[in-house]
């Protein structure tokens, strides 16, 4: 996408740079929204435009539907109504989880070694402890039961992992948590989860959970953090007292009735689309693995989500291979979407005992409600040349 400026004001104008189809294979790092989350959300950006704090009739509606979509989103996710604050997205809600409860309870935190960075960071920022993974991304429950005791605050342990797609066995964390430290509060990132888990049903062991919408056919910029009756934190954003005083400032109305809509699309779908994408992702995946000599898959399959395919190519730089990729208008991506743009080797394949080499020659293709056959068809074709292509040049330069 080009973006100029126009000539009558400053506000920038984005041109498609071409309107060739393209495939899209980066629903991990953000999903088209969903035509229904669009349609419901646009009543509320043109003509039910009101404050939902306020008094007047607009304000009832638009607090109405804020009320509405509380009550959808705490079904989906297994939660009350009370329990579901509305944030700004998935880092506000992981970042209050953290915060919020440390600021409430001060003690150690304790985290795994492949949370996103909007978990991690805030933990290492508070002296708190990452415990390590094995090969298979999975946490290590000795080093997690050898961290935990009687002061820790907290513990955060994704469901799914944003890079990988691999699963965490939340129920075992959970059990250990309850028995070496049982004041600790439990947060589980589900962000990536939500789309492809039972997060109602997973969920119910934690305190904490966080989604956010742009990940299941939502609009960006919006998401919840369920904190349970039984848990308190302080509030990070404080001002007008909104969400019960746990978030203040002025919902996204738009956006969480959007979240709303696209949350249960999704979850009527979920079934059927875990299946689809899994036959996709795995026709994609055993493809590249036949086609591409020197390329192995990041893993177990059986641990991971149905929609990612996590690669490492030998003797390739994921950089290179994403421009050759996007030149034949597939996109992808290679590390955490917030850190891609900075090829910084990944934590999560270093913490997995992945060597340097191979995890700057990773790739990460995530499926979604839009992807078809011909997109996996279109990578197929596309894939093994530019990888020959590029170890081909790297010969030549040597
Ligand atoms: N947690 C995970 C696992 C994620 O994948 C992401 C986004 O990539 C986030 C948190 C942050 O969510 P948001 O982009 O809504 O801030």
């Amino acid at each position: 996408m080009a973006s100029t400026r126009s000539t009558h004001n400053d506000i920038p104008r984005v041109t498609p740079a071409s309107d060739k189809p393209i495939h899209y294979l980066d629903h991990a790092a953000s999903t088209p929204v969903r035509p229904v989350a669009l349609e419901a959300m646009l009543p509320y950006l043109t003509t039910q435009y009101g404050n939902p704090s306020g008094a007047h009739r607009l304000a009832r509606n638009a607090n109405k539907a804020i009320d509405e979509s509380r009550e959808l989103m705490a079904d989906l996710l297994g939660a009350q109504p009370g329990e579901v604050v509305f944030t700004g997205g998935g880092t506000e809600a992981d970042n209050l989880a953290v915060f919020g409860t440390l600021k409430a309870r001060p003690g150690p935190a304790v985290c795994s070694a492949v949370e996103h960075h909007a978990v991690i960071e805030p933990i290492e920022n508070e002296g708190g402890s990452v415990v390590g993974v094995d090969h298979d991304g999975q946490i290590r429950l000795d080093e997690l039961e050898s961290a935990l005791g009687d002061g820790v605050s907290l513990v955060s342990v994704m469901l799914a992992n944003n890079e990988t797609g691999l699963t965490q066995p939340l129920a075992a964390v959970a059990g250990i948590v309850r028995e070496h430290a049982p004041q600790a509060l439990l947060h589980t990132d589900a962000v990536q989860a939500f789309s492809w888990l039972d997060v109602a049903e997973l969920g119910q062991v934690a305190d904490l959970v966080s989604v956010s919408a742009h990940k299941f056919g939502g609009p960006q910029g919006v998401g919840v953090l369920v904190i349970r009756d039984s848990a308190t934190l302080a509030a990070r954003a404080v001002g007008g007292g909104q969400e019960r005083g746990r978030r203040s400032g002025t919902q996204n109305v738009a956006g969480i009735v959007a979240m709303a809509a696209a949350a249960q699309e999704m979850v009527s779908n979920r079934e059927a689309e875990v299946e689809r994408t899994r036959r996709l992702r795995d026709r994609l995946l055993d493809g590249i693995l036949d086609a591409v000599p020197g390329s192995l898959e990041t893993g177990p399959r059986t641990l991971k989500t149905s929609n990612i395919a996590h690669l490492c190519f030998e003797d390739v730089e994921s950089e290179s291979l994403l421009f050759l990729l996007e030149k034949a208008d597939v996109y992808a991506s290679a590390a955490a979407s917030c850190s891609s743009g900075a090829m910084e080797p990944s934590h999560v394949l270093a913490a997995m005992g992945f060597s340097r080499q191979l995890g700057f020659g990773s790739l990460r293709l995530s499926l979604g409600y839009t992807t078809s056959d011909a997109d996996i068809d279109a990578v197929l074709t596309v894939l093994p040349k530019a990888v020959q292509q590029l170890r081909d040049s790297e010969e030549g330069r040597g």
